[in-house]
Formats: C-alpha cells, structure tokens, sequence
C-alpha cells in the first residue's frame, strides 16, 4: 500500500506526542520507525491504525484520504511486543482468527492457515496453546495471524522487545524474508538502531515528536541531516567550534557551526606514517584501549577531544606520543544548516 502522511500533529492534554510529521511510503517496503522512548513512534503507528485520531493533518492510503476510517476497515494487520495471542486458542485458531471475522468458509480457512502455517514453519504446533510455545514460536503465530487476512499495511509495535538478544536476531532475518516474500508494506517501530539498520529499506528517525530524517539506512548513517541522527546512528565525537579543526579550512564554511565526526573517519598516525600530512591535525594520544578489532585511540586536539579507530597491523600507540590526525569526512551543523565535507 502506497502511504502518505501530511503534516501529522497529536497532543495528548497539553504535551505534543507528534509535531507536523510529513513522509511517503512506497509499496513494498519495510520501513523501521527509530527513537528513543516517548518520542512518539507508537503514537504516529497508532494514527496509522487508526487507533489514535490526529488533530491536524491527513493520512493517505492509496491517494484516499482515511482519517475517519475506523481500525478494521483499513486492511491493516498488527503486530504489538507483548504477542497479544488468545491464550485459549490453539495456534490453529489463532491464525484463523481474522478469517473467520471475514466469515470466510471452513474450506478456505483451513487451506489459508496451512499455507500460513507453512510458510512461517509452525508445522506440528497447530493444536498447542500459546503458553506451550517459545518467545519465537509465539512471534511467528502473531505474524502468521496478523497477514492471515491478507492486510495491505502491517504494522508492527516492537515486535521482538520481549525476546532473547539472540533470537530476536533470528527473528529479524526471518520477518525480513518473509515480508520480502508476501510483498507487503510493512512499518516496525524499534529503539534498536541495529535492529532498524540491518532489515529496514528505509529508516525514519523520530524523536520528540519530529521526524528528524527518512531515508535508506546507508544514506541515514552517511548524510545525516541533524546533530540527533548523527549521534544516534553510528559513533560520533563532537566539536563544538569547527574553526578550530585547522586541517578543514572549508569547516569555517557554516557560521557558528558544530562539527561530528565518526571515529572510523579519522586516521590518527606517528610522525611519517599517514599520506597528506598538511592537512592532519597534530594531537597528542591520551589512552589507547583494545577493543578486539582493533584499538581506540583516545586524542587531544587542543582543547578538543576525539576518539579514532587504529588497526592492530600498525604499530601501538602510547599516550602521549605526537600524532598526525587525519579528519577523511566531517559533518557540520548550525541551526539552519548542514553540510558534509570530505
Ligand atoms: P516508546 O519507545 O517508549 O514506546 P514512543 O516513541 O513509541 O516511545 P509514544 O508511545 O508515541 O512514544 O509516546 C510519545 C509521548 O506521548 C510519550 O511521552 C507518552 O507518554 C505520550 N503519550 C502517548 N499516548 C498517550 C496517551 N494516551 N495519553 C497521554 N500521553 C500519551
């Protein structure tokens, strides 16, 4: 289903959960909807819904307006953290829940859970209650009941939160397979930016009631468009004055601006050891730390403080030796504007 929010505004008394939230969708997609918590994630998917009625703005479902449309005649299927199966039907008859709301006949329900229950391989579970299966089983039969009906838009409220780091990752994959399979437009909101990064087609970042960017995870972690999305995507250290970065002189280019930079875009290295040496940074190295992969170079810029990355092949650095800092990209923000420079 093709969607369009338009300026999408919701308070609750006097707080304002979301504040003229705008964004397309394409059919087909698998959209993550990013944020720290209350920053209204479930309250944009429940205007979707039509759980939740917004004071201003317009939702569009194929270009028809649905603002007024109540929840059951949006061809949406839910998906909410805490399962919400009937705990004394059998998976079976969960799955066939929406069906038989459809009144379809006992024939047709029975062939569409066996494909259900195929596809999301529950074979041998149809008659166990919900209390008998896993965490996981228990998210699939939530899945297999939800597009049951054949929803245009799935929506799913943090589907994985309740389950263990290591199945949830399972998980993941599976729900980005099968919603590639059934081809349905499908938004999930998380607080797990890795979870958002590694299935999304798209990442829209909410946070206090603003959709702060929507764009491909890739572009989302490159070209972040607000100091928020820069530090919440990916690592960052922050300069609170770019002029001071000597090396970029081109970082005086926006008036008062803060600088971001990731730390596996700068190269810290002893005297001789780094290409372009007029354009490095001299710092002086504070802590090193091994972290596995490689090591953490803590650095000193004047009064600035940066972390690096250093690979294990080059020779250690100790705090306190001399070294050329090498800024590849750096992000710069003022109020109005943004800029990435390389
Ligand atoms: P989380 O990740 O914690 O679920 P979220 O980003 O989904 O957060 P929302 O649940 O949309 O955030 O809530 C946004 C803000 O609106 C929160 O501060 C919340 O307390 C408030 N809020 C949501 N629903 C209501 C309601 N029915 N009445 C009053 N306040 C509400």
């Amino acid at each position: 289903m093709h969607i369009v929010a338009k300026h999408l505004t919701k308070s609750f008394g006097s707080f304002q959960a979301t504040k003229d939230v705008s964004f397309e969708i394409e059919k087909g997609k698998l959209i993550g909807l990013l944020g720290p918590s209350g920053g209204g994630k479930t309250t944009i998917l429940r205007m979707l819904a039509g759980l939740e009625e917004p004071d201003s703005g317009d939702i569009l479902f194929h270009g028809q307006k649905v603002n007024s449309l109540p929840p059951q005649a949006r061809g949406i299927g839910f998906v909410f953290q805490s399962y919400a199966l009937f705990r004394h039907m059998s998976v079976f008859d969960n799955i066939a829940f929406g069906l038989t709301v459809q009144k379809r006949s006992k024939a047709q329900i029975k062939q569409r859970v066996q494909e259900l229950i195929e596809l999301t391989g529950l074979g041998g579970l149809e008659k166990r209650l919900p209390h008998q299966l896993s965490g996981g089983q228990r998210q699939r039969v939530a899945f297999a009941r939800a597009i049951a009906p054949e929803p245009q838009l799935l929506l799913l409220d943090e589907p994985f939160a309740a389950i263990d780091a290591k199945v949830r990752k399972e998980l993941r994959t599976w729900l980005k397979e099968m919603i590639d399979r059934v081809g349905i437009t499908t938004i999930f909101v998380t607080h797990d930016q890795e979870e958002a990064v590694e299935v999304a087609d798209q990442i829209m970042i909410i946070n206090q009631g603003r959709l702060e960017q929507q764009g491909t995870p890739i572009e989302i972690y490159k070209q972040p468009e607000t100091p928020f999305v820069a530090n919440f995507i990916g690592e960052s250290n922050q300069i609170g004055d770019a002029t001071t970065l000597k090396g970029f002189p081109a970082a005086g280019a926006i008036e008062g601006a803060k600088a971001i930079i990731r730390p596996e875009f700068i190269e810290v290295g002893l005297p001789g050891e780094l290409p372009y040496p007029s354009a490095a940074e001299q710092g002086v190295v504070k802590n090193v730390y091994f972290r596995g992969t490689n090591w953490q170079i803590e650095v000193t810029l004047g009064s600035e403080k940066l972390f690096a990355y250093r690979s294990l092949e080059l020779p250690q650095l100790h705090a306190g030796d001399r070294v050329s800092v090498l800024i590849h990209r750096l992000y710069l923000f003022n109020e109005d504007e943004h800029l990435t420079l390389e």
